[in-house]
């Protein structure tokens, strides 16, 4: 048992990822997944955040890789979609550009910054305050209530940063949770956590993310649950699935159906 749809997948264009469309797609459709989404790292229109993102000029050519995909592997449904960051003034960018002029078949939200008193910080390494914490949340919460997004990417990402389970990331998960629930947006089990470095926490070792506890919190809310590899290099395409769906099936979380993504 593997993938048989995997809605994250960049490429080359992001700068931290390597190969193109195509390869991926061979690899994906080899292992037998049937659907395969890719979801790089989203242009912005104002150029902000560029390290690890591809440009405006890179549009083009990322839909063209992906097409080359779709054309080269009859047998595997293939999206094109981007992984974003939500912030007001994107919004016309995302729904005018690209759902609209682009025909893009869907958006990922990913919070990879959050937005405190009128700054971004990084989620992964400064969302250790309660303050911080909770500004995560709420930056999640409004990232799902754009009603841009199929799903949010990694919603524990706040593991990577706060070794040990509080009241604090306890009340941050309930906030996500309940706003994926009054949202109706699921939330990304993901695989790429398992293959980082894991910490070394006085609770033992463990990926980032998924970390464990939040995942129970889903579970007690009913949250609704995407399986993916987020895969940064070809081989890793259908990736970690072992471990997404082993902590799906630990606290009996139901997969969303995002059927209509390929209607
Ligand atoms: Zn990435
Ligand atoms: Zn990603």
């Amino acid at each position: 048992m593997g993938f048989s749809a995997n809605y994250h997948t960049h490429t080359y264009r992001c700068g931290h990822a390597t190969g193109d469309a195509p390869e991926y797609a061979r690899i994906a459709a080899a292992g037998g997944c049937r659907i395969l989404g890719f979801s790089d790292h989203t242009p912005l229109p104002d150029g902000r955040w560029p390290d690890w993102r591809m440009r405006l000029g890179q549009l083009d050519e990322y839909e063209a890789a992906v097409a080359r995909a779709r054309a080269e592997q009859p047998d595997l449904t293939v999206l094109l979609g981007m992984e974003c960051e939500y912030a007001p003034e994107f919004r016309a960018f995302y729904e005018d550009e690209l759902f609209g002029r682009r025909g893009y078949d869907y958006l990922i939200g990913a919070c990879h910054l959050t937005e405190l008193d009128g700054a971004w910080i990084g989620s992964f390494d400064r969302t250790c305050t309660p303050q911080a914490l909770a500004a995560y949340a709420a930056t999640c919460t409004k990232t799902m209530e754009a009603g841009l997004f199929s799903f949010i990417a990694h919603p524990d990402l706040f593991g990577c940063c706060n070794p040990v389970w509080t009241a604090d990331t306890a009340a941050c998960a309930r906030d996500i949770c309940a706003a994926s629930v009054s949202t109706g947006v699921p939330l990304e089990i993901n695989g790429l956590g398992f293959r980082k470095t894991w910490l070394d926490t006085p609770e033992g070792l463990r990926p980032p993310y998924p970390w464990t506890p939040f995942w129970q919190v889903a579970a007690e809310h009913g949250v609704r649950v995407v399986l993916n590899s987020d895969a940064h290099h070809p081989q890793d395409v259908l990736a970690s699935y072992d471990d997404v769906a082993a902590m799906r099936d630990r606290f009996a979380l139901v997969e969303a159906d995002l059927s209509v993504l390929t209607r």
